[in-house]
């Protein structure tokens, strides 16, 4: 039997997130290796579309609204372009309850 979950507003779903913006970014992008990388393929996975393509063929990328999920380091085609790690205890997303 298919089981889903039930649809809750993307407005809902972030009024219960909270970013606690580290000073040291938990995720580095090299950009000198995006720029030959073919696919882009973190501009379509991450949820929170934190990584833009610009117009010389480079990518911008920022880490402060990032849900660490991970899937940037998942579909990187660029070999070690992507350095992730989790931000220190107390800070990056926060998910509450209620
Ligand atoms: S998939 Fe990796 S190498 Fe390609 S643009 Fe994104 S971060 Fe850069
Ligand atoms: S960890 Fe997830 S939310 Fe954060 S930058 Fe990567 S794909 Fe985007």
């Amino acid at each position: 039997m298919n089981q889903r979950y039930a649809d809750v507003a993307f407005e809902d779903r972030m009024s219960h997130v909270d970013f606690r913006v580290a000073e040291k970014a938990h995720i580095v992008v090299d950009t000198d290796v995006c720029r030959s990388c073919t696919t882009k393929a973190c501009v379509h996975a991450c949820p929170a579309n934190l990584f833009v393509p610009t117009d010389d063929g480079g990518i911008l990328f920022n880490y402060e609204q990032c849900f660490e999920c991970g899937t940037c380091y998942l579909v990187c085609d660029g070999g070690n372009a992507i350095s992730w790690s989790y931000p220190d205890g107390g800070q990056g997303v926060v998910f509450r309850h209620g």
